[in-house]
């Protein structure tokens, strides 16, 4: 494993963090939580969950882990994260806080994320006066929480924005080997800030490993296009951690052992990728699910998105498109959907949401088309 300081913090964290947000929710939370331990004894020392994470179970899966875990308590770190919106106010920010620690089992956080900046008014409204950035310093200054970090799905060009004021010790942010021509100003401007650099997203949402044949230009020698993307990320000296979201044993042995055996990518690698990924590749949607809460209409919209990435990814013609949103209703993504892409109104919130910016109502008019045209809805 390789070991990184996380910005000016002392923190020592491993290159490849343990991500609290794919459990297999159909398991008991006792099972997900042998996880931890095991990541532990592979060399991963940095947990990141959140409240609502996994239908709500990860914090108390995590909960199950730390407690067994106390007698080490000082050789890890673990994070949680709040929203400006839910917790505008300072006494919520700390409510929010005391309820993840109770959560987790633990007497501190090491790291507390300001959640999911998505636009520059949720910035302001997080350090607004009396606001939740106010409570957290306090948190902080009383030994509640030690780092205060902040999440964002900012544009690579609008983050040093977030950092002009040194408010925070690390940025959290969407970075991968398909997306890193565009967010590539972001990771560096945190870097040269001396903060800690977290990358989420390495593998954009699962859309690595599900469509590797497309994507075999990502890899170099001896190695798959998902083993390539863990290796950018984690090899890259800008990246302090590479959050992965662990589901399987399995998952935490692939990206220890591309962390041992780390070769950096060349600039011949790095020149092979650019080369192939087209503008597209930024248009893909990561599968977050930021988007679907937003749409009153009950749309599953970030479910749509996913369809919609096999026209960008596949450059699947109209007459394949009628089969994948026909396959998709009958035993895929919108099995149970409960409203179809025609019901979209135009109103704008998924967009508003969308931690990728991308244009869903004018994906959704297509995917509606094709809808259609298969004869659905
Ligand atoms: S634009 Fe359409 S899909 Fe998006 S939230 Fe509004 S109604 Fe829902
Ligand atoms: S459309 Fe945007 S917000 Fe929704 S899942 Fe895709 S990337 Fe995430």
């Amino acid at each position: 494993m390789i070991y990184n300081q996380y910005g000016k913090t002392g923190a020592r964290v491993s290159a490849v963090g343990f991500g609290g947000m794919r459990f297999d929710t159909s398991i008991p939370n006792e099972g997900n939580a042998e996880l931890l331990p095991y990541a532990f004894s592979k060399g991963i020392n940095y947990f990141d969950t959140a409240p609502g994470y996994c239908d709500d179970k990860s914090e108390d899966i995590f909960g199950i882990a730390l407690k067994q875990m106390a007698n080490i308590r000082d050789e890890f770190y673990v994070t949680s994260k709040g929203m400006p919106a839910d917790f505008d106010t300072a006494d919520k920010a700390r409510k929010a806080v005391e309820k993840s620690l109770k959560r987790l089992n633990v007497d501190k956080l090491d790291f507390y994320h300001v959640w999911c900046i998505r636009d520059i008014e949720q910035y302001h409204l997080a350090m607004k006066k009396g606001g939740q950035y106010e409570g957290l310093v306090k948190c902080r200054d009383e030994g509640l929480i030690d780092n205060i970090v902040v999440s964002t799905h900012l544009p690579g060009d609008k983050v040093s924005v977030l950092l002009e004021k040194s408010d925070f010790e690390g940025v959290l942010l969407g970075v991968n080997i398909l997306n890193f021509l565009y967010r590539w100003e972001g990771v560096q401007a945190a870097c040269d800030a001396g903060l800690g650099v977290v990358a989420m997203n390495p593998l954009s949402g699962g859309i690595i490993p599900k469509h590797e044949e497309k994507l075999a230009f990502l890899a170099g020698a001896s190695e798959t296009p998902t083993e390539a993307a863990l290796r950018f990320n984690i090899s890259c000296p800008q990246i302090t951690v590479t959050l992965l979201g662990i589901t399987t044993t399995g998952h935490i042995d692939t990206a220890c052992r591309i962390a041992d055996n780390c070769r950096p990518f060349t600039q011949a690698d790095i020149d092979r990728v650019k080369a192939n990924v087209s503008e597209n590749m930024d248009s893909i949607c990561t599968g977050c699910g930021y988007c679907t809460p937003h749409c009153d209409q009950h749309i599953p919209v970030a479910d749509y998105m996913q369809c919609y990435n096999e026209k960008l990814l596949a450059g699947k013609t109209d007459k394949e498109m009628l089969e994948v949103m026909t396959f998709n209703h009958e035993w895929g993504l919108l099995a149970d959907a409960e409203a179809t892409a025609k019901e979209c109104t135009q109103c704008g919130k998924c967009q508003e949401a969308c931690t990728q910016h991308l244009n869903i109502t004018e994906r959704l008019e297509h995917l509606a088309k094709w809808e259609k045209t298969a004869g659905i809805g």
